[in-house]
């Protein structure tokens, strides 16, 4: 069957051969591939930044957004059937007995760093034709989420984002007071940084939650993230109309920020921004660049006297896959025009080297493997 790999060694990007795998145990589930999303984090793997084959093998198949369609199923398999869609998890178990969090199934906590990851980390992606793996693994997604179901992955930055926000503002008296048919964030405001997908799809996770939400990024408006971010009822902000100093005082106490554009310089310039009781969450990385100055004395006092939070985030749980599922529906049904228009293009396999090495523009890209 064909896959898109890298080669780290020979530092090249190839659509191969590669073997199909089978089913290897009573709980193993075949999927044809229907689709995969190409994000940040695939084109530095194709820049050789990070991307480690299996052990033992010279290459590594790529790929962890996905959407697939279930083919076969070992005679163990109880949570999917054949014909269902599903979102398979990219993160899989470090091996040791001491990982609490491997141990509970929560290897997105990972303690070891020995945890591996499918299409990213000793572990082949989904950038290929079949794929196996165990069902404890697989989230069944509606067919009518088809056409956008591959968005669930990205989407999961957001949900686990969102579920810790709630748990660590149990320290406070944070809950809106109760308004029938108002969501439970409806009297907070939360900025999303970066116009990318993880920032929109953050966006609308958030509304979908209640906050009064801003997307901050660098393009000027009118500019069609601008539009498509007020299509489903948050409000843009350009940094080049209003600088990060002017923040608070345009949009009022910022109650979250959710970074997702990995440029630290950004990031803590705006933290001097954040409201009373407040939380900032990180999810990008940053490639190293040269140190900037922070004046962390200010920081330092306005964490204190502010009581606020700042936390990193990374990967998902199966619970923030089935959040995702939940709110792609909900975001198709009140926004669908808005959704869709996140997918701004759709590729055949051997167009790999335009997506993955960073020519091709739009918001979310995805490889159509089959239909
Ligand atoms: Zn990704
Ligand atoms: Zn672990």
């Amino acid at each position: 069957m064909k896959a898109i790999a890298v080669f780290p060694q020979q530092k090249q990007i190839r659509l191969i051969d590669h073997p199909a795998p089978a089913l290897a145990s009573p709980t193993d589930v075949k999927l044809r591939i229907i689709e995969v999303g190409v994000c940040g984090t695939d084109k530095e793997i194709c820049a050789f930044e990070y991307g480690t084959p299996p052990p033992g093998e010279d290459h590594l198949v790529i790929g962890h957004e996905s959407l697939g369609e279930v083919v076969e199923i070992g005679p163990g398999v109880k949570r999917v059937k054949r014909g269902d869609l599903v979102v398979p998890m990219v993160r899989r178990p470090c091996p040791h007995k001491e990982c609490l969090a491997c141990q509970e199934g929560r290897q997105d906590f990972c303690y070891t760093n020995d945890f591996t990851e499918r299409g990213i980390k000793e572990r082949h992606g989904f950038m290929t034709e079949f794929v196996v793996d165990d069902e404890r693994y697989m989230n069944v997604v509606p067919a009518e989420l088809r056409d956008v179901g591959v968005l669930v992955e990205p989407l999961t930055i957001a949900e686990k984002a969102i579920t810790q926000i709630w748990q660590v503002q149990q320290r406070l008296p944070w809950a809106c007071p109760l308004e029938p048919g108002k969501p439970a964030g409806y009297c907070h405001r939360a900025v999303v940084l970066g116009a990318g997908p993880v920032g929109l799809l953050g966006a609308m996770a958030l509304t979908v939650s209640g906050f009064e939400t801003y997307v901050y990024s660098r393009e000027e408006r009118p500019n069609p993230k601008a539009d498509l971010v007020e299509s489903f009822g948050a409000k843009y902000i350009s940094s080049t109309t209003t600088p990060v100093e002017q923040l608070a005082g345009q949009i009022g106490n910022i109650d979250v920020v959710y970074e997702a554009v990995g440029a630290s310089s950004l990031a803590f310039a705006v933290i001097e921004q954040l409201g009373m009781n407040a939380i900032f969450v990180f999810t990008g990385v940053p490639g190293r660049k040269a140190p900037i100055e922070v004046d962390t004395d200010r920081l330092m006092r306005n964490l204190v006297l502010k009581n606020q939070v700042l936390f990193g985030s990374v990967n998902a749980s199966r619970e923030a896959f089935e959040a995702a599922i939940n709110d792609l529906g909900i975001f198709m049904k009140r926004w669908p025009k808005a959704v869709r228009g996140l997918i701004t293009g759709r590729f055949a396999m051997d167009a790999y080297s335009d997506l993955l090495l960073g020519k091709a523009g739009g918001i979310k890209n995805v490889i159509t493997i089959s239909h």
